[in-house]
């Protein structure tokens, strides 16, 4: 509200409000650009009704409290109002973007893999390894960004715990820098040992992401070992060691899951929560929606509609709140459209999306030369992925509280290839949504 001239004349109703009509909890008010949500009783219905018809004239002398709750939650918005909070968000943004001070690298030490999953589109590619070289280049690469006041690495792949040894050498080099850094990796889990496990803490792990099928006679049956033998046991266990160490970071469980398995997935959450009560341990379901199509689902590009009706049927029949059911408000950025941030592959490549490893044209340049070579393909992911800049996107009443989704995704449409789907997930069964966030809201105030 500060220097927002509110008096009544310049008042209007905020094109970010929606009402909504719930059976069970009456009328509820949303606004999008505080993200606050109110429930309103039948008088306070008729009221807002009278005010959203004509904010000016409105009496407001009679209900003080009403008018400073419509101010601050900006239900009723004075003029700029709207777009200055969008500028800001906007702006906040960028700065992330355009953080000189951070570098955010996801190395890939090999792009071989020890499973071969029936679905996978990597298995015809030609696998490589990184070298010390490479790793020395890495280093240099890494210094050009300098003064840095942090890092972060992500391994990834293939399947990085085949370069273990690799991982550990880059780490240490790494280490050297002098720099703060934190790191992750993506893993199918299977290669961890007890030597392994007494080393997490010193790569400075702190976020392991391992995927499965779901129950063991589905993963089992999906992914295998080269040679067919099943691979979901030895990852349970391994899970079971990490937990029972003393290394204190985040496991996420990650669980493909299709159309057709809700009920496993359900089953299997039930069962390995039980199993593993730990707080480090989170299970949430990767929604696989057409992998032989595009290589987009690897981890950060969800199908919305899909992914909202699951979370919701999850929670209505078994009560699993696996997600949020209400929208975070994050400024997030994903290597794509961050500046200081590279996809690097085994022999050098540099990329911008995790998907693009080891496809040519999705190459930005290699880290043996000073400058980036693919300027179009990276000022595409930078600048004309940009959400704020998408006509669609500018007229959305989600937008102040969405991040614009997967930059690959809307690269993509802009490109005229495709019609990607990079709404919020909310977007579609917001109602539904927001009334069973509600719904938990109140249970958890009785409980309370
Ligand atoms: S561009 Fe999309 S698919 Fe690529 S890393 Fe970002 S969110 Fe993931
Ligand atoms: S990505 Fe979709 S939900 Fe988000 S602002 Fe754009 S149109 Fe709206």
């Amino acid at each position: 509200m500060n220097n927002k001239n509110t008096s009544l004349q310049n008042l209007h109703w905020s094109k970010y409000n929606k009402i909504l009509k719930s059976k069970k909890y009456g009328y509820l008010l949303y606004n999008s650009l505080t993200n606050s949500l109110a429930n309103l009783d039948n008088g306070t219905y008729s009221e807002i009704q009278k005010i959203k018809k004509d904010p000016k004239n409105y009496d407001y002398s009679k209900k003080p409290m009403l008018y400073l709750q419509l101010l601050q939650n900006k239900i009723l918005a004075a003029p700029n109002e709207e777009e200055d909070t969008i500028n800001q968000r906007k702006l906040k943004k960028r700065q992330q973007q355009y953080d000189s001070h951070k570098l955010t690298l996801a190395i890939a030490p090999t792009t071989a893999c020890n499973f071969n999953c029936s679905y996978c589109f990597e298995a015809n590619k030609k696998s490589s390894f990184i070298t010390e070289e490479i790793e020395n280049e890495i280093i240099n690469f890494i210094k050009r960004f300098f003064p840095l006041k942090g890092m972060h690495i992500n391994w990834y792949g293939g399947e990085p715990l085949l370069a273990f040894d690799k991982i550990k050498s880059l780490n240490k080099k790494i280490e050297d820098l002098d720099v703060p850094y934190q790191s992750s990796i993506i893993t199918n889990g299977y290669l961890f040992d007890t030597n392994k496990i007494k080393e997490l803490k010193d790569l400075k792990l702190q976020l392991l992401q391992i995927t499965v099928d779901g129950p063991a006679e589905i993963h089992n049956q999906r992914r295998t070992l080269k040679n067919g033998k099943g691979t979901y046991q030895q990852i349970m266990n391994n899970i079971s060691e990490i937990l029972s160490s003393d290394w204190t970071g985040i496991l996420k469980l990650r669980v493909n899951v299709d159309r057709n398995n809700l009920q496993s997935f359900a089953e299997f959450y039930q069962k390995t929560k039980k199993e593993f009560p730990s707080e480090q341990l989170k299970i949430y379901p990767g929604i696989i929606s057409d992998l032989s199509q595009d290589n987009l689902d690897l981890g950060c590009a969800f199908d919305r509609a899909e992914e909202m009706n699951f979370y919701l049927k999850l929670f209505e029949d078994y009560g699993i709140k696996a997600d949020s059911f209400y929208p975070a408000r994050k400024v997030q950025s994903c290597i794509a459209d961050t500046k200081n941030a590279y996809v690097i592959g085994p022999t050098g490549n540099l990329y911008k999306c995790l998907n693009d490893i080891g496809v040519e044209k999705m190459k930005v340049g290699n880290i043996t030369n000073q400058q980036v070579e693919n300027r179009d393909l990276l000022s595409r992911y930078l600048i004309a992925s940009d959400h704020y800049q998408i006509e669609e996107c500018k007229n959305c009443f989600y937008l102040p509280v969405c991040n614009g989704g997967c930059p690959k995704k809307r690269i993509k449409n802009l490109a005229g290839d495709k019609n990607e789907d990079f709404c919020l997930k909310f977007k579609g069964n917001f109602k539904k949504m927001l009334e069973t966030y509600y719904q938990i809201k109140m249970e958890n105030n009785e409980s309370n």
